[in-house]
């Protein structure tokens, strides 16, 4: 593209709320082949609610949730906050922690009242040494309706399984089919659960998902989609997804966003809208035809 078309391309760009920090992503957008998208605050709010919380091994309900939020109200993950907020509503009394641990991907550890608290992941739980088989069907059932399951121990012993459902964005729906329509592939890329990430690519219409990813295996689930020469952009809101936004062949921020990631980002959507994905490849791919 000649200098021109790429200002022209890039001032139409701004005017829409979509930054190019470099006139070379402006030019590179077109050859995107799959739009890879981070889940949480991305296509989702972001904000989930606590759906269910259902006590195991005889655990008296309030008390139970009351130690877990405890064990929360450390953390910085937006399930803690759901989990918080729903303690509180219930009126319980949250005990202070005399310790927090936090495992990146898997969940957090605590203690309050001189008990120990653990939440996270299935995969945290049996990492734990906990057998999951007979709550397999459960976990399984509230993931299919796109709720994120999380178990809770206390003292070493399961002590409830927890839910939280974060809603999709009302743009969402849009944003893909604006990709659909340019012929593009959309990647979900998350550290959620499976059946989860599947329920919910399932209503989007997602043509790819990459479930139960650790913050740092990101990087290497885009590496996977760059294969034979595939051109991926990737789209992501979250401190976890700077590797991954400079991995991408062209790495977009949502302005929501941390400034970490803004800052591996080559092109940011300043108003948090996926929309401006589409716009962007869009417009990329018409300052192109311009200079012919
Ligand atoms: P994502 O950004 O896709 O949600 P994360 O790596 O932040 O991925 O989290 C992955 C999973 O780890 C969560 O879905 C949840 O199961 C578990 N997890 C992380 N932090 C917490 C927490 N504070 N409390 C309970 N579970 C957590
Ligand atoms: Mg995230």
């Amino acid at each position: 593209a000649t200098p021109t078309s790429i200002m022209v391309g890039t001032g139409r760009a701004a005017e829409m709320g979509v930054l190019f920090r470099n006139g070379e992503a402006l030019q590179d957008l077109k050859n995107t082949d799959i739009v890879a998208v981070d889940k949480t605050g991305t296509l989702t709010l972001g904000r989930p609610a606590l759906t269910d919380f259902t006590v195991l091994n005889g655990f008296d309900e309030g008390e139970a949730l009351a130690l877990v939020a405890a064990a929360e109200s450390n953390s910085e993950h937006p399930i803690a906050e759901a989990i918080v907020i729903a303690a509180k509503e219930q009126g319980l009394d949250v005990p202070d922690t005399t310790s927090f641990n936090s495992v990146t991907g898997y969940g957090i550890e605590a203690e309050a009242n001189g008990r120990k608290i653990e939440v996270g992941a299935d995969r945290y739980m049996r990492k734990l040494g906990h057998d999951l088989t007979a709550h397999a069907d459960i976990s399984k059932a509230l993931g299919d309706e796109a709720k994120t399951p999380l178990y809770a121990a206390i003292d070493g012993k399961l002590a409830a399984i927890v839910a939280v459902a974060d809603p999709v964005k009302e743009t969402t729906p849009q944003a893909i089919e604006a990709l659909h329509r340019l012929g593009l592939k959309v990647a979900m890329i998350t550290g959620d659960n499976q059946a989860t990430a599947d329920a919910i690519a399932k209503k989007l219409n997602i043509d790819t998902v990459i479930a139960e990813v650790l913050p740092a295996g990101k990087v290497d689930a885009i590496k996977q989609l760059q294969q034979n020469d595939t051109h991926v952009s990737f789209v992501g809101d979250g401190i976890n997804d700077a590797p991954a936004l400079a991995q991408a062949d062209v790495g977009i921020a949502i302005g929501t966003g941390t400034d970490i990631a803004i800052e591996s980002a080559d092109v940011v959507l300043m108003s948090g809208d996926m929309r401006g994905v589409a716009n962007a490849i869009g417009l990329s791919k018409a300052s192109i035809k311009n200079i012919h």
